[in-house]
């Protein structure tokens, strides 16, 4: 049985599903999004490095290298209607050995071809120059001056949250178990409901494989490719300026020293191959080997700078590229397969090419409605004392700082909750908030927040969860 039907869905709610199902609510179409996972950003757009890439990476003439400028030029516009924050703070790919500098040269070269604007090579002095910190070894440098930093989770809920606002319909912990053709368009099945669409866009990152095989005779591969990572305390935000790259190897970009938007420094990722596309663990070789990269970066990296480690699983495409585009064998169902890095640096342009394809394959007309401004959830922490005095006196639950080391008020939390696709566990707060993010990562907030959960979504505690299924926090109380 049909529940219901729409004229598209989209299938994964990571920042590429997100940005093609806002791109797609330009147009006059009924539009749903599927997700598996009980909130939306649950994969790659969750846990990656952030950094907007310049494009000087890619091998010319792929889709990688297309949609990495492509998508780079975006980010001003895009950044500026959904109110999420970025910066230019520049990349540096830098040689710790004259053995090394011929890379330098040839990113260079690659990154002409590529298009990339204002590339420069610069040498020992001024790398110590910009970068005091960095190693002695330090000896040459690609500057990428279109390179520059984004937050991953506010650019997909924001994109997700303005879907939503021009009329797209989020169906999360939706998993799509089948796909299968009927009456001049294909159902959709989930373990609990079935949806008739005429076309669907498979935007499912590590997944995209099993997706795209229900519906083509044309096989794809996915295979996951780990990279973990230490998070540094924001005292060490203002360390390093640029990104600082090493140079690449054949796993990918190397291990990276970068600042994130939020004053926080990402060391990693590593890069392995694995065969479990659920395995996200931090291995003690893992951390080490990042540690070891990012001290030939910082050799004076501070033994006590971390707060937490982390890893996130890329969608490698054993094609190598991404494969963007109708499939030849399934008319009408549209892939955004093996979306990795620059994947989130690509995924304006995604979003507005594969909307452009599906229109025009359903001649669907301009929705004259559409309103392409989001506002973000006013951040406290970032505010000047008269501005939060204005938000207190209108709003007194900005007055309650229930995230201490990140100063997450009460009255952020529950907008989280409130707003469209809002949170709707721990980890849904803290990707809106930051609250649970900072040095005690979340060692205070959580009760308070599982408390504010429960209130807005009229739930008992003993329900909510961190994340997925299975990672509840309360299961009874002890006494009254
Ligand atoms: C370690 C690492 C570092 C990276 N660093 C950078 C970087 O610095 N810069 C950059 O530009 N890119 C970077 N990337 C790449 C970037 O993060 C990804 O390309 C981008 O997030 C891909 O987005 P996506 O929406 O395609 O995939 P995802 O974010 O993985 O989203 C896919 C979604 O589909 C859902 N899904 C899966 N199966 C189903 C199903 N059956 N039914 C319904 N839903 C389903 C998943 O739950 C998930 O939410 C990095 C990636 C990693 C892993």
């Amino acid at each position: 049985m049909i529940d219901s039907s729409y004229d598209v869905i989209v299938i994964g709610g990571g920042v590429v599903g997100c940005a093609a199902a806002r791109e797609l609510s330009r147009y006059d179409l009924n539009i749903a999004l599927l997700e598996k996972s009980t909130d939306i950003c649950a994969g790659q757009s969750r846990a990656n490095t952030a950094i907007i890439h310049g494009g000087y990476d890619a091998k010319p003439g792929t889709r990688k290298a297309y949609y990495n400028l492509k998508g780079n030029m975006m980010f001003d516009s895009v950044c500026g209607e959904l109110d999420v924050p970025h910066e230019w703070n520049t990349s540096l790919v830098v040689s710790f050995s004259p053995d090394e500098d011929s890379q330098i040269d040839e990113l260079y070269q690659r990154g002409i071809q590529n298009g990339v604007p204002n590339l420069e090579i610069i040498d020992h002095d001024e790398i110590m120059r910009r970068e005091p910190n960095i190693s002695e070894q330090a000896h040459k440098a690609l500057l990428v001056n279109n390179g520059g930093i984004v937050c991953p989770y506010e650019l997909t809920t924001a994109y997700a949250e303005n879907a939503a606002k021009n009329g797209v319909t989020f169906f999360r912990s939706s998993p799509v178990i089948a796909i299968r053709k009927e009456n001049e368009g294909w159902v959709v099945d989930t373990p609990e409901k079935s949806y008739h669409c005429k076309a669907i866009v498979n935007c499912a990152g590590l997944y995209s494989d099993e997706i795209h095989n229900m519906v083509s005779e044309d096989k794809l591969e996915i295979k996951p490719r780990r990279g973990q990572y230490y998070l540094v305390d924001k005292k060490y935000a203002k360390a390093f300026n640029a990104a600082i790259f090493q140079v690449p190897t054949v796993m990918g970009k190397g291990i990276l020293v970068a600042r994130t938007v939020d004053g926080t420094v990402l060391l990693g990722p590593t890069a392995e191959d694995i065969n479990d596309k659920t395995d996200k663990r931090t291995t003690a070789a893992g951390l080490a080997n990042a540690l070891e990269g990012a001290r030939k970066t910082w050799p004076n990296l501070p033994g006590r700078a971390f707060i937490t480690e982390f890893s996130g699983l890329r969608a490698h495409c054993t094609r190598n590229d991404f494969i963007i585009g109708e499939v030849t064998d399934a008319p009408l169902f549209f892939d955004a397969a093996g979306v990795e890095s620059p994947g989130l640096t690509s995924a304006p342009a995604i979003g507005v090419d594969l909307a452009k394809m599906v229109a025009e394959a359903l001649h669907a007309s301009p929705n004259t409605k559409f309103d392409p401004i989001r506002k973000g959830i006013p951040k406290f922490r970032e505010l000047s004392n008269e501005k939060r005095a204005e938000l207190v006196s209108e709003n007194p639950d900005f007055a309650k700082v229930i995230c201490r080391c990140e100063t997450v008020t009460e009255a952020e939390i529950r907008e989280a909750i409130r707003r469209p696709v809002g949170a709707v566990n721990v980890d849904g707060i803290k990707i809106r908030t930051r609250a649970g993010m900072g040095r005690c990562q979340a060692g205070f907030c959580t009760p308070r927040v599982l408390e504010i959960l429960s209130e807005e979504l009229g739930v008992p505690l003993e329900t909510l969860q961190k994340s997925e299924a299975g990672s509840r926090y309360v299961y009874g109380k002890i006494f009254d």
